[in-house]
């Protein structure tokens, strides 16, 4: 397959899966949030290669509908797989802990993951700032936002374009919602 016909593809699969989801603002569907990360790594950090960007567009199946890892490991192959493992906090743990894990792991994680990581809390802010999580009050958003700047720096040092795209997104934040 070409890569746009890979990419179509784990789309179509995530928007399947995904299908009735909301966002937490409680309007948009899920795969909007999907289709921007995977917009992210491609548009504002030019990446191009195939299972990343397939890997962004799955990245929440695993987490948040009955995806399991197997079902995407043979449909994408084991790299894609792996970098969607990466990519999939254990629910069974508290949040606090699953919070502190992201942060710990984002250090070891591989290149593509990195990346992923990197682009899917660009989406996340930049949708706390437009379309935020109903009954969030302003220190919860300013929580998220000093988190997701702990998970980024693990992530940082393997594409400059998304290392930018965050810290812009970080200072539009702090201009329109609040510092940290
Ligand atoms: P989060 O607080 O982590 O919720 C944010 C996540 O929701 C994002 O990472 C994103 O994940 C997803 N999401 C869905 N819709 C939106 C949207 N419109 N904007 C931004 N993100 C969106 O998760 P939980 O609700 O599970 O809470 C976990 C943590 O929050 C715990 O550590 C808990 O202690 C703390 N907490 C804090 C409170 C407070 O008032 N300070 C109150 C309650 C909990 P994805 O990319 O996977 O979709
Ligand atoms: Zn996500």
């Amino acid at each position: 397959m070409t890569l746009f016909a890979t990419v179509a593809d784990a789309l179509d699969f995530a928007a399947g899966k995904h299908a009735g989801q909301l966002r937490k603002d409680e309007q948009s569907p899920y795969i909007n949030h999907v289709i921007a990360v995977v917009r992210i790594l491609a548009v504002e950090g030019r990446v191009s290669e195939e299972t990343v960007l397939a890997a962004a567009a799955l990245h929440d199946t695993v987490e948040d509908t009955a995806t399991t890892f197997e079902e995407i490991d043979r449909r994408f192959g084991p790299v894609v797989a792996s970098f969607v493992r990466e990519m999939t906090d254990d629910k069974s743990l508290p949040k606090q802990v699953r919070k502190d894990l992201q942060v710990e792991h984002a250090r070891t994680a591989s290149i593509g993951a990195k990346q992923i990581k990197i682009a899917d809390k660009v989406a996340n802010i930049r949708d706390i700032v437009t379309l935020p999580p109903v009954n969030w009050p302003l220190a919860r958003k300013i929580e998220y936002f000093a988190w997701a700047e702990q998970v980024v720096a693990g992530c940082r040092g393997v594409n400059e374009r998304l290392d930018k795209t965050f810290d812009a997104a970080a200072m539009e934040a702090r201009r329109r919602v609040g510092n940290w």
